[in-house]
């Protein structure tokens, strides 16, 4: 019998498929492969795709299991791969949760973050890295793309739900921009972007949908010891906590904004 948690798990399998196309990926026959996967074992677990664009090679695995180097194993719902320059594969991993997570006690989302998310940072492989492990779950009230300061959006977590996909969306735009450094891809078609430089911030305009991004970077004397942050500001869909509906951002290491106002947010993403 088909659990909801498990038909959430396949929903947003397809979701993850759909945004790897709007970003120009191509993947052949994948509803062949699908069908193919499940008629031999009766499920969609262990399904994997290549998919291929002109910024590289991408692979989507589907409850994979990994054995970790001190002989246990584990089953991330999802890992997304992409071929870096030096040849080796960045990893994100993605765990779907059917959980209500507002309604519940905060240990369950704290323990979720804990064994569904970090613990799949320490994954080590030759030729992979683990760049970010995060819970894709149906509660809307809750999100935050930044869990850990620390380690600069490795953790975080976000709601999708049918009639509810700008954070996947974001998820992937993040993905694309500052782990992959396609900055000039458009996250929304995929296409390539104008790049204008002005004084102290370059602005992005999508060739084919007029879309457009923001790079600048946070203020050098609040970042006196270590190298600035970078800012990537968009219209909506912020990785980073935006200030009221200007084209600003706090930044996600400092959590100031441009005027030095300062920001916290707790485990759900909410201001405190
Ligand atoms: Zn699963
Ligand atoms: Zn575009
Ligand atoms: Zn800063």
């Amino acid at each position: 019998m088909v659990s909801s948690p498990h038909l959430y798990e396949v929903w947003i399998l397809f979701q993850l498929i759909h945004q790897l196309k709007k970003a120009q990926f191509t993947c052949e026959n994948i509803t062949g492969s699908m069908i193919a996967h499940f008629e031999k074992e009766r499920t969609l677990s262990g399904w994997s795709g290549k998919f291929k664009s002109s910024k590289g090679a991408a692979g989507l695995y589907y409850e994979k299991e990994i054995d970790l180097e001190n002989g246990r194993k584990v089953k991330p719902d999802f890992i997304f791969l992409f071929k870096n320059s030096n040849q080796n594969w960045d990893a994100h991993v993605l765990d779907a949760k059917y959980k209500p997570y507002t309604n519940i006690n905060e240990n369950v989302l704290q323990n979720d973050l804990e064994h569904s998310a970090r613990r799949y940072l320490e994954i080590k492989h030759e030729k992979i890295t683990v760049k970010s492990a995060a819970l894709v779950h149906i509660d809307e009230k809750t999100n935050n793309w930044n869990v850990d300061a620390n380690h600069l959006y490795k953790i975080s977590q976000f709601p999708t739900l049918p009639g509810l996909t700008d954070h996947l969306a974001t998820y992937m735009k993040r993905i694309f921009h500052h782990f992959n450094n396609w900055l000039s891809m458009c996250p929304k078609c995929g296409g390539d972007a104008e790049c204008i430089l002005g004084n102290y911030k370059v602005t992005y305009i999508c060739d084919r949908c007029e879309n457009v991004w923001v790079k600048n970077q946070c203020r050098g004397d609040f970042h006196p010891n270590s190298t600035t942050p970078r800012l990537l500001k968009y219209p909506s869909g912020n990785y980073n906590i935006q200030v009221g509906n200007q084209w600003n951002v706090y930044c996600p290491v400092c959590f100031r904004d441009v005027n030095g106002n300062r920001i916290r947010q707790n485990l759900y993403g909410h201001c405190l």
